[in-house]
Order: C-alpha cells, then sequence, then structure tokens
C-alpha cells in the first residue's frame, strides 16, 4: 500500500527554537549525532509550570539547546515542573538525570525503562562484551565483525547522564493530568520495553515516541539481553492499541513530522513487516545463519553502527517465523545458528 503521510505543519522548529503545535502542546527538535540525525521533544504548559516529555542525548550541543529553551520558557513563575520520558533509548532519556537536578523536579517513567536506564548506565565494558559475544556468534558474526562487538561495548553510559535513584512510576491506562487535561499511558512493547505513549482526549493529540513514525519504521530487534525473545510480535501486537483514536487524531512522533492519518499508518507499518517476514523467509530456504538473513533483507552497505540495529531486526523477523511454526532453527557444529523455512524442509523430503 502506497502510503503518504498527512504532514500538518510546513518545516519544523530550529533547534533552540519552539512552535506551538496544540494549545499548550510545544514541539522541539534537536539535533542527534548519529544517521538519524534529529529527534523532535516535547514541553507542555502544565498549569503554574511545564513538563518536558523526552530529552535528547547528552552531548555540549544538546544542552545550549535546552539552555535557550530554559531562558525563554522556564521562568521563576513559571518553572520546570516534571520530565516525563518515553523509554530508555539515549535520544530520550539522555538529558533526563541533568534535566531533573538541574531544576530539582522528578523523573516519571514505566519501572522497566528506568531500571533498564540505571542497568545500562553502571554495566561495564567486561560486563556488556560478555553478554553480546555469544549472542553475535550465534548470529553468524566473522571474526572482523567480532571485533567491532569488543570495542562496541558500553557505550551508553557515554550519552546518557545518570538519571535520578527515585521516579514516579506510571503504568497502562494511568492518566497523568496536565493542565487539567487527562493524558492517558499506552504501553507499547517490542522497539523497548514499555515504552509509554501520551494520549489527549481533550485535545485529540497523541505523544507516539517512537512506536509510530510517519516516514520510517521503528529497529524492532532481537537483543543479547533476551536471546529467546520474539519482539516483532510484541510490536505487531502494540499497534492495535492505538486503532480506537479518532481518525484525526494529530500524532506527534519522536522523529520525522507531525501527522494526522494515524489509521493508514498503523496498516502501512503491519503490512511493511509482513513482507520482510516473506523476505527473510525466501532467504532461508536453504539453511542459513542471521548474517545471511541479514544480508537478504538489507542490501546497502551498513557500517559498524548500522550492522548491530540490522543484525537484531534481521533476527526479529526469524524469531516470528520460528513462533508461527514457519522456520526453525539448529545449532550447527561451529556453534552458529542456521534456520530454514519449514515448508521448504518438507519439500526436500
Ligand atoms: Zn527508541
Amino acid at each position: 500500500m502506497a502510503y503518504k503521510p498527512d504532514y500538518v505543519f510546513e518545516g519544523e522548529p530550529a533547534p533552540g527554537e519552539t512552535r506551538e503545535v496544540a494549545p499548550g502542546v510545544w514541539w522541539l527538535r534537536m539535533p542527534l549525532p548519529f544517521a538519524l540525525n534529529h529527534i523532535n521533544l516535547w514541553i507542555l504548559e502544565d498549569g503554574d509550570g511545564w513538563t518536558i516529555v523526552d530529552t535528547g542525548v547528552q552531548n555540549d550541543e544538546i544542552k545550549a539547546c535546552w539552555e535557550t529553551i530554559e531562558k525563554k520558557h522556564f521562568t521563576a513563575e513559571k518553572p520546570l515542573k516534571r520530565v516525563i520520558v518515553t523509554h530508555f533509548h539515549p535520544d530520550h532519556v539522555g538529558l533526563a538525570g541533568w534535566l531533573c537536578e538541574r531544576h530539582g523536579v522528578e523523573l516519571t517513567m514505566t519501572l522497566a525503562e528506568w531500571t533498564q536506564t540505571r542497568m545500562n548506565i553502571f554495566e561495564t565494558q567486561e560486563s556488556k562484551v560478555a553478554q553480546m559475544m555469544p549472542f553475535y556468534k550465534k548470529a553468524g558474526f566473522d571474526a572482523e565483525q567480532m571485533e567491532s562487538v569488543k570495542t562496541r561495548g558500553a557505550y551508553y553510559g557515554r550519552i546518557v547522564s545518570t538519571p535520578p535513584t527515585r521516579f514516579n512510576r506510571v503504568e497502562e491506562h494511568d492518566e497523568i493530568m496536565i493542565d487539567g487535561h487527562a493524558w492517558r499511558v499506552i504501553i507499547t512493547e517490542g522497539h523497548a520495553l514499555k515504552h509509554a505513549c501520551l494520549y489527549c482526549a481533550d485535545k485529540k493529540v497523541l505523544i507516539s515516541g517512537d512506536q509510530i513514525l510517519p516516514r520510517i519504521t521503528p529497529n524492532i530487534s532481537l537483543q543479547p539481553q533476551e536471546p529467546d525473545l520474539n519482539p516483532l510480535q510484541l510490536f505487531i501486537d502494540s499497534l492495535d492499541k492505538f486503532r480506537d483514536l479518532p481518525a484525526d487524531t494529530l500524532v506527534l512522533p519522536s522523529h520525522d513530522w507531525p501527522f494526522q492519518n494515524l489509521l493508514e499508518r498503523l496498516d502501512c507499518m503491519a503490512e511493511h513487516h509482513d513482507e520482510r517476514l516473506d523476505a527473510a523467509l525466501a532467504a532461508i530456504t536453504e539453511p542459513a545463519t542471521g548474517v545471511d538473513v541479514l544480508n537478504a533483507l538489507f542490501k546497502r552497505e551498513l557500517d559498524n553502527h548500522q550492522i548491530f540495529f540490522a543484525i537484531g531486526e534481521a533476527l526479529a523477523h526469524v524469531h516470528k517465523l520460528m513462533a508461527d511454526g514457519k522456520a526453525t532453527r539448529t545449532l550447527a557444529a561451529n556453534g552458529v545458528y542456521r534456520y530454514q523455512a519449514v515448508g521448504a524442509m518438507e519439500s526436500a523430503a
């Protein structure tokens, strides 16, 4: 299905600028030092103060952006009151600890996302590499790729400020009152652990985080931390949680631009993964490694950072095929998993 996002605004705010996109809801855009070069953040008027949703990665450039925004919006009469973070990825939680400490305010997250942030911060190079090595070996990484596992290690703590030792937990269906309006928490899985989206029925506004993006699909990766998970199923199931929202909901995504045709986007994302599942299945007609599936799904050249996203994504699709009874996995004598389509095995027999 050809999907065209129904973008609502022209352009985007420059770093350090803000733009009101719904009454009391302001859009900020910050640079990111990755291939995906920006993130959208939100500040919400909250009675006698402000609430922030998501924070950007920790670096001097983004701290300077926040300092500009602080001067413009956060005054002694109307200070920052609270920081909400959708999930533990560095572009979202990176400056949460810094902002909370600077303003003496509290952090709100789901329990799983806060715990994951704290855990990742204190992970050492040794513990991280020890966790990753067997996972990528079984996926079929060659000697050179295994070297990049060793150098990747514990980068998280470099781009995420230490989050507060206490926080406020939100759970599914909780309502966060902001400026007299209820924002309902919608928890999604598959991209992160318990990613929080926020929906305000009064404003018909959805802060979708990374769960629903208008142009790209969020990374759905099998991770060394939970090597037997089926994250793609969790992600697809989570999409159904948005199907009862009004068709004219304004969606505020963490990347690209605010848009309006949500329901079509949900269908398009589900179709995208169906196509990727078909491609993954075709790649394992003959016994194939995770890296073989990666090479079939990603034709473009991948750098040392992107290859980790790509292998996680390839394995996420193969794991759904296994859970659906369409593929099997065996551990070969060389310690690498081989996947094979079930139908292919039957026809070969
Ligand atoms: Zn994310």
